[in-house]
């Protein structure tokens, strides 16, 4: 007789899947250990590993506040893990089986928020890390929800639109009474976007027999989405250098700015930075980088990205080594792709002054502290991004309101925030002498702390 896993692989390999992806158990949950005494982050781990990563701060900095041992444990977890495996029809007639996430890792502060991530190497173990910072940047940024993030193990590059609306559709039916406005709102990430958010809603939707605007954010705008919300990450990136320069006494004329990922985030954030008189002079993408010492036109260069599907071979700059862009001297360089591209193995050869992160977890804790031995300003993702999540919270308001913004509404909300938080992060560094990233921690885990102990523990 088979085996149960032996008649999985047999059930896989018909239907194209080789192999269930490896779950990763979660760290020390059995037993539970208290904060460890010792007083740096902890950068002796798996490097690249984007939970590790989080844990390792997340313990540095509920060190730092002398958090009680049941509260770190509440705080330090998921609430809940869904791993769903569900069978699509393909255009080519055959049935695959994919494996979605969805990790809901707080709800102390309202609704569980955060995006869906379609990508070839989703893991499980990255999806616990993005549902946590999830938390973090909806604390830093003081707005009324949780941390939750999914994710899809797919190529949606390789897929049609077809097949990437039936995954989205199943995916969404799969995790269907885990969803909703009151309990997990989520919104795009890497990989999806306002088509996939409105295939969602509509999903949702017609499984409940009414219009459930709420239940996503990053919509269409004619489906309930908000003005500005496509372009808030970038803007609110722009909005925290801006502060930054203006806290370092540092001119916007002659800053120079390099940006790695010219997706939704960085070339939203290369736009606005580009009109407000920054001068982008790298673009680096996963297929090739662009370099113009006197700024790159980021209008042209969007354009030319339009037509030719790339952004090599774009004519106002010269063709670079997409890696080497990264430690070519700049007043601010902006990772803006994925997690781990500044690692103990190319952070010494960063010439930056001002390091803003764009993406989520782009830096390893090893390479924080080399950062800091040079000095480097740090804007952190939960800070540096959170204007994404901002505009999110905007449109569920605005949705279930019924009433609509006009654009600059929205940026005012939005710069008035992000403003704020920034100064929030600067303040709490300084008055606990800690680096900024763990400031921001620090000040987010407080807020989640003080919520959690007046809700209390139902047990
Ligand atoms: P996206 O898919 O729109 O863009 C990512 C871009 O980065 C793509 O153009 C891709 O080709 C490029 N890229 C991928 N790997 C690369 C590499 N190794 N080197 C160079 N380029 C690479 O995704 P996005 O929505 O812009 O998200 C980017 C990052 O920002 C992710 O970490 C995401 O979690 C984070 N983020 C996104 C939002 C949002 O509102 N979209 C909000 C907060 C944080």
């Amino acid at each position: 007789m088979l085996s149960v896993a032996a008649d999985v692989t047999a059930a896989l390999a018909k239907t194209g899947r080789q192999e269930l992806p490896q779950v990763t158990p979660i760290d020390s949950l059995v037993p539970v250990h208290a904060p460890r005494p010792d007083s740096s982050v902890q950068t002796n781990l798996q490097e690249t590993n984007p939970w590790e990563a989080q844990a390792a701060r997340f313990d540095f900095a509920a060190r730092k506040l002398q958090l009680d041992e049941g509260l770190w444990k509440v705080l330090r977890y998921p609430s809940r893990e869904l791993i769903v495996h569900f069978p699509v029809g393909m255009d080519d007639g055959s049935i695959q089986v994919f494996t979605g996430y969805r990790v809901q890792h707080s709800f102390a502060r309202g609704p569980a928020k955060g995006g869906i991530r379609y990508a070839p190497d989703v893991s499980l173990d990255e999806v616990r890390a993005l549902a946590s910072w999830m938390t973090w940047k909806c604390a830093v940024v003081n707005i009324p929800f949780g941390g939750a993030k999914g994710g899809v193990i797919c190529d949606p590059r390789r897929l049609s639109q077809g097949e990437l609306e039936r995954i989205t559709r199943r995916y969404t039916a799969e995790l269907i009474e885990f969803l909703g406005p009151e309990k997990d709102v989520p919104a795009p990430d890497a990989g999806t976007d306002e088509q996939t958010m409105a295939w969602i809603m509509d999903t949702y939707s017609m499984h409940l027999r009414q219009t459930v605007t709420s239940v996503v954010t990053g919509k269409p705008v004619g489906l309930g989405g908000s003005r500005g919300r496509r372009e808030a990450t970038g803007h609110g990136i722009a909005v925290v250098c801006d502060e930054a320069l203006r806290h370092l006494g540092m001119p916007v004329a002659g800053c120079r700015v390099v940006v790695q990922g010219f997706g939704n985030v960085g070339s939203n954030a290369a736009r606005v930075l580009a009109a407000r008189g920054y001068t982008v002079i790298g673009i680096a993408e996963y297929d090739g980088g662009l370099y113009n010492p006197q700024g790159i036109d980021i209008p042209a260069l969007l354009a030319h990205r339009k037509s030719a599907g790339t952004i090599n071979g774009f004519a106002g700059a010269t063709a670079a080594e997409p890696h080497e862009l990264l430690t070519r001297p700049c007043e601010i360089l902006i990772p803006a792709a994925t997690e781990n591209v500044i690692t103990s193995h190319n952070v010494e050869r960063l010439q930056c002054r001002i390091l803003c992160e764009g993406a989520n977890g782009p830096t390893t804790p090893a390479a924080d502290e080399v950062l800091a031995a040079k000095g480097v300003f740090i804007i952190p993702d939960i800070l540096a991004n959170a204007g994404g999540v901002t505009a999110s919270y905007f449109e569920w308001v605005q949705d279930r309101m019924g009433l609509f913004w006009p654009e600059d509404e929205v940026n005012q909300r939005l710069d008035a925030i992000m403003s704020q938080s920034f100064r929030d992060v600067i303040a709490y560094a300084a008055n606990h002498s800690v680096q900024n990233r763990i400031a921001a921690y620090m000040l987010a885990i407080d807020r989640v702390a003080a919520t959690t102990r007046q809700r209390g523990f139902y047990a």
